[in-house]
């Protein structure tokens, strides 16, 4: 059977080195990290994931925490006032329900489920002198490291990344103890908390290592009063900076955090990286090739939530690439074919997430204001998570977004 080696047992990762283990491929698996230390480690994203990413899963029977994790019904934004008062606030509803599952508990187990299934799984942080003496010894190689090192083999696509910066400085706190939500105590939603000029303030629910848990997470505007997060040691300490935000910036959702704690010592995070866009086939200093899969090749800001609902659609789109493929080489025109593919999904969650991090123009501000008086505009915002396609449709340019508000407003 063939050979394939996958770089990095990260979302993308696992998915792939699953299926095609279940397909009946030799697939070995490089991690840099083992399971126990994913699952004692630090948070590594807030990981809320739709319906058509978690289906993907669900295909491949990999969807082990689906009865234990909080269902996700409802996507709220808030849109804050001068007076840190709320000028907008609506819910939509989601036709299939999103779900968070804390990336140390699916990592972790998915690694577990790999090794008892026969998968070969190297504990090593690869190189790129490594990569160079297994493209010899593998049918195809995959790198599949996040925004690790590794990313330096594939070049910028300057023309499909516009910024050579990070837009946001990011700061995430799992806790325990937070309070429902005030409007529709009766489902679950994940909360949209814009602050026009200064940031975002997402929460959602997760499950996490100690069970249920939610997430507050800061999206700070670079330079910004949210960008304080940068050289915070001390965990209790971020969490206190992070309330201190929300009180000032977002005091209806700080009104029922104030009984919070962290979840773990490891429940904090701060960062900040540019989206990047890459070419997707990396060559070898002895002249393999290897093709970059998800963050890899397209990284995205987490403003819009989709790196990891990516990452499933690219997993499940190169499954299909390779198993189509027979025992025919994969080859450079392949590997090109194999990424054209999967763009042409992810291409509409870069342009939507680009559009995000950007002031937003005045007909978007109309539709996310008559999205509070008009439900389907409500509940089409909720579901474009799902599918970004469908942002083409109404949200970009001035034209369509005006029709699709008198249709809506006509009905
Ligand atoms: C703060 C934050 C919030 C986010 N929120 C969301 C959200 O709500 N929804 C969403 O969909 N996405 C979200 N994301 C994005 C999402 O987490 C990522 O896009 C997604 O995990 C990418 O999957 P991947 O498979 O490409 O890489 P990863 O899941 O990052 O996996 C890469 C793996 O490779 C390993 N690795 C790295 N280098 C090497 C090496 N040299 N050798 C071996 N192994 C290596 C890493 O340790 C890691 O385990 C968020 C990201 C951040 C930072």
């Amino acid at each position: 059977m063939r050979k394939i080696l996958i770089v990095g047992a990260g979302q993308s990762g696992l998915q792939l080195a699953l299926g095609l283990q279940a397909q009946g491929y030799e697939v070995t698996l490089m991690s840099n990290r083992t399971a126990d230390e994913i699952r004692a480690g630090r948070v590594m994203s807030t990981q809320c994931m739709f319906h058509t990413a978690l289906q993907h899963e669900r295909d491949l029977s990999l969807n082990f925490w689906e009865s234990q994790a909080p269902r996700i019904e409802g996507l709220g934004v808030s849109v804050a006032g001068p007076e840190s008062q709320r000028v907008i606030d609506w819910v939509g509803r989601l036709d299939g329900y999103a779900q968070s599952v804390d990336q140390r508990v699916k990592f972790a187990g998915w690694m577990e489920t790999f090794a008892q299934r026969g998968g070969q799984l190297v504990i090593h942080g690869a190189a790129v002198s490594d990569l160079d003496y297994f493209s010899r010894t593998y049918d195809l190689v995959l790198v599949a490291a996040g925004k690790g090192e590794l990313v330096s083999m594939f070049g910028r696509d300057a023309a499909r990344s516009p910024y050579a910066e990070p837009q946001r400085a990011l700061a995430v706190s799992y806790v325990h103890g937070l309070g429902p939500r005030p409007e529709h105590p009766d489902f679950d939603a994940v909360r949209c908390n814009l602050v026009p000029g200064v940031g975002e303030l997402f929460v959602m629910p997760t499950l996490t290592t100690s069970g249920r848990a939610d997430i507050l997470f800061w999206e700070g505007v670079p330079g910004g009063p949210l960008d304080v997060f940068k050289g915070v040691k001390d965990p209790s300490e971020h969490l206190a900076l992070t309330l201190e935000l929300m009180e000032k910036f977002t005091p209806w959702e700080y009104a029922r955090a104030t009984k919070v704690e962290l979840t773990d010592a490891n429940g904090t995070l701060a960062g900040r990286y540019a989206p990047t866009v890459r070419n997707p086939i990396g060559r070898l200093p002895g002249g393999g090739l290897v093709l970059g899969v998800a963050d890899v090749v397209v990284a995205n800001d987490p403003i819009t939530g989709q790196g990891s609902n990516s990452a499933a659609k690219c997993a499940a789109s190169y499954l299909a690439s390779i198993v189509e493929h027979g025992d025919r080489p994969f080859d450079e025109a392949w590997m090109q074919s194999a990424f054209d593919r999967y763009w042409a999904t992810a291409q509409h969650v870069t342009k939507w997430t680009n559009a995000m991090l950007a002031p937003p123009p005045e007909h978007v501000l109309n539709l996310i204001g008559a999205a509070g008086e008009l439900q389907p505009i409500a509940d089409r915002f909720a579901n474009g998570f799902n599918d970004p396609s469908d942002f083409e449709n109404f949200f970009f340019e001035l034209e369509k977004a005006n029709a699709y508000l008198a249709e809506v407003s006509g009905a």
